[in-house]
């Protein structure tokens, strides 16, 4: 298990987001090892979503550099455009896979077609051999039965595992997690949690969480990473981090929610 530790696959140097004058991340610096199950705790507006959506190349930032699977990209003329080529957007977005508080689903297409569509659009993947994997992908999720489904059939919970087969379905080496429980009623929370564990157990898949459930985050992250104002305040093992809190405000946010 060792080596997972020594090889970055997310590496954040100096990153600088601006939304007009407002600085949501300044010189941010943040690395996540390969196979690394991370998660990111902190209050609403510290710049959560924005890491995750830099990650998904769905943000320009304006300073540093962020490395993704090997893969550099900068921005040093503050224009707020990558420098990245269209290839290298491209080939980011095929390792990364989000999935987002609201499902984001697509209301005309069942669930089958909804897991299918970017395989077999953006990898070029064969309809049938793309319809096997899905349903092996949704059986995975426990939604085999729902396949030929519309979304609007389905409850929240069922909605959200179908978005995590979807993100699974293009192979991701990176899996984002944006507060996937926050728009779930509490008895629909469960089944969530319970197929994202599963996937904690996948050695090779690196997974960042951002979530509010402090408890499923003690227990499946490898390290917890609590944010404020756009800066990592600390981090450690979930149970430091829970357990002996070192920072005041880590401290304080962490009373306020547990
Ligand atoms: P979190 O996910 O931790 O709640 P966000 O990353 O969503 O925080 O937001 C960080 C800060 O950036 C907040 O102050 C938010 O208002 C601001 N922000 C986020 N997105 C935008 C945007 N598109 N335009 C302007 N400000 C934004
Ligand atoms: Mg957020």
């Amino acid at each position: 298990m060792n080596e997972k530790n020594e090889t970055p696959i997310i590496e954040f140097s100096d990153v600088t987001k601006r939304f007009g004058v407002l600085t949501v991340l300044d010189n941010f610096n943040f690395s996540v090892a390969k196979g690394e199950k991370v998660t990111l705790i902190g209050p609403s507006g510290s710049g959560k979503s924005t890491v995750l959506r830099i990650l998904m190349t769905l943000e320009p930032f304006q300073e540093g550099r962020l490395t993704l699977d090997g893969i550099s990209y900068h921005e040093p003329g503050g224009r707020g455009r990558f420098q990245a080529s269209e290839r290298h957007l491209r080939q980011i977005r095929n390792h990364v896979g989000m999935v987002f508080q609201s499902f984001n689903l697509f209301p005309h297409m069942t669930v089958l077609r909804n897991v299918i569509e970017a395989p077999v659009r953006v990898l070029g993947m064969q309809r049938e051999e793309a319809e096997v994997r899905g349903i092996d992908l949704l059986q995975m999720v426990g939604l085999a039965d729902k396949k030929d489904h519309y979304p609007a059939q389905l409850s929240g919970g069922q909605q959200q595992r179908v978005a995590i087969a979807r993100a699974l379905a293009m192979r991701p080496r990176v899996l984002l997690f944006d507060e996937p429980t926050s728009a779930l009623d509490p008895q629909l929370v469960g089944e969530v949690l319970s197929v994202i564990r599963g996937l904690a157990h996948e050695h090779d898949l690196t997974m960042l969480l951002v979530t509010h459930e402090m408890r499923f985050a003690r227990e499946m992250s490898d390290r917890v990473c609590f944010f404020d104002k756009g800066r990592i305040c600390e981090q450690g093992a979930p149970d430091e981090i829970f357990g002996q809190p070192k920072n005041e405000r880590t401290r304080e946010f962490l009373s306020s929610v547990l």
